[in-house]
């Protein structure tokens, strides 16, 4: 400008408008300053379009990620590898820092091209691989509400949170108990265990003294797998039609015929027919008995179809009712049929169906929290009450044995304490500790994990809880006890710690 100027000026008085150095009017310098001013704005227009990530220019052709390697900065925004808590496992373990190019989402292994900018944000964090699995519990308090909780179990930290807790109240919990006259039958008896075993239903049976004569074994498989046993008389003769010492004597004969089989305690009695009067009552009663009559009754045992019997069932179901069909006294496998159509519907609708006692509040009734693990889900679970031994001593009542992907898990809570273990059973986080000879243990339901000494270890088969119960792999449990055990051909358990010897 200086030039221009002067140029203006030059012929008159030379007045100086500028301070720069004076200098004649030479074109070969207008010349030279022309080509730097051109050299400077072709500079500021290449400066410009060179390419810059996260603000800073960049050698073209250079990676988004290596350019902020170089600078440092990658680890600022990369996402991390963060627990099921939240917590950081792994730095950067998560989603690589987010590009972004001409408003367009690009990978860190974008190269930069002439006159691109990349603005860079912070990846997102990833979550550990985790299992889901639900558990159900009925508040104590009411024993209807229903609170069900999703809890997510981190497969590398092995930590557990629970994510979301839904309390309903559903509108009534239908409980009812199923009654079986006239057995023990050995061909039909069996058939209705399975059957009830199938849906968790447990039942009572009102058996006849001279039906069970030989058949402990049967009487026996009742009681293990959670049924009541009632006196229905020994030979089904009308108590109306006996006297009050004629009953006293049956009644006594039949007690004492359970007692030989090992019926832990008989509480209820039958009167055949329903034949009851007050003196028959009292005579019951007497002996230390409830009478036990019926609110439904399917009439099966006048043999209509399956399906007619099936829909009484059903049609009789109501909170507190107690319903009759027959397993002996000739042939029932209309009975059988219909309770193979009712129990999957009563189980459907989640209508618990307890013994006697356990309807009519003598009894606690099995705990109805139930977790639904992925894995269990997937898992078949066969589910038995085996005999099981530790040291020497039977385990009473037979504890719940199942069998899972092949491997024998047993209820570890009940072979511990038999083993003098103290162990206690977390509700809230579903988890059975323990402390061992080996040391501290957690045993985690529907987990392949469990914690010994703090250190995480892995289990063969997962732990499923069960109506209240942790059931764990037993090469599990005996290594933690540092016991042998040894499966008999019957399918009982023997257990034998180091300590025994
Ligand atoms: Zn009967």
């Amino acid at each position: 400008m200086g030039a221009a100027r002067r140029e203006i000026v030059a012929g008159s008085q030379a007045v100086r408008f500028s301070g720069a150095e004076d200098s004649a009017v030479d074109p070969v310098a207008r010349m030279a300053r022309y080509a730097a001013a051109a050299v400077a704005l072709v500079l500021i227009g290449v400066l410009h379009e060179i390419p810059r990530v996260d603000g800073h220019r960049v050698r073209p052709g250079t990676t988004v990620a290596q350019a902020l390697s170089e600078r440092g900065t990658y680890e600022k925004y990369c996402g991390d590898e963060v627990d099921v808590a939240g917590v950081v496992l792994r730095r950067c373990g998560g989603l690589p820092p987010a590009v972004t190019v001409r408003k367009r989402t690009m990978g860190v292994d974008h190269a930069m091209g002439w006159g691109e900018r990349a603005k860079i944000g912070r990846g997102s964090d990833v979550r550990e691989p985790a299992q889901e699995f639900l558990t159900q519990s009925d508040d104590p308090d009411d024993g209807v509400t229903t609170t069900t909780t999703r809890y997510v179990l981190g497969s590398i930290s092995g930590k557990q949170a629970d994510r979301e807790q839904v309390t309903v109240a559903p509108a009534k919990v239908t409980r009812i108990a199923l009654t079986f006259d006239d057995g023990p039958h050995t061909n039909q008896t069996p058939q209705y265990l399975k059957l009830l075993a199938a849906y968790h239903a447990h039942a009572t049976f009102f058996v006849l003294g001279d039906c069970a004569i030989g058949l402990s074994g049967l009487i026996k498989r009742e009681i293990a797998e959670g049924h009541e046993i009632g006196i229905h008389s020994w030979s089904h003769r009308s108590y109306a039609g006996l006297s009050t010492e004629q009953i006293r004597s049956d009644l006594n004969r039949c007690q004492a015929l359970l007692n030989r089989m090992g019926v832990p305690r008989v509480r209820w009695m039958r009167p055949p027919y329903g034949a009851i009067n007050a003196r028959v009552r009292a005579a019951i009663v007497s002996r230390g008995y409830h009478v036990a009559l019926w609110d439904v009754d399917t009439n099966d045992w006048q043999k209509p179809p399956a399906g007619t019997i099936a829909s009484r069932i059903m049609r009789g179901i109501g909170d507190g009712n107690v319903i009759l069909m027959h397993d002996g006294g000739g042939d029932r496998s209309r009975t059988i049929a219909a309770l193979g159509m009712a129990l999957p519907k009563l189980h459907e609708r989640g209508v618990r169906m307890l013994t006697m006692s356990q309807l009519k509040g003598l009894e606690p009734a099995p705990p109805t929290s139930l977790v639904v693990a992925e894995e269990a889900g997937k898992t078949k679970l066969t589910v038995v009450r085996v005999k099981v031994t530790v040291d020497g001593r039977a385990i009473d009542p037979p504890p719940t044995t199942a069998k899972s992907e092949g491997q024998v898990l047993v209820a570890a809570g009940a072979v511990l304490r038999a083993a003098g273990v103290e162990c206690t059973w977390d509700n809230k986080f579903q988890t059975l500790n323990a402390k061992t000879p080996a040391g501290e243990i957690v045993l985690r339901a529907n987990s392949r994990r469990f914690t010994l000494g703090g250190v995480d270890a892995l289990a063969t088969a997962s732990a499923i809880e069960y109506e209240g119960e942790l059931l764990a792999p037993i090469g599990l449990v005996v290594r933690l006890l540092d016991a042998k055990y040894v499966m008999e051909k019957d399918g009982s358990i023997t257990i034998t710690t180091t300590k025994a010897k």
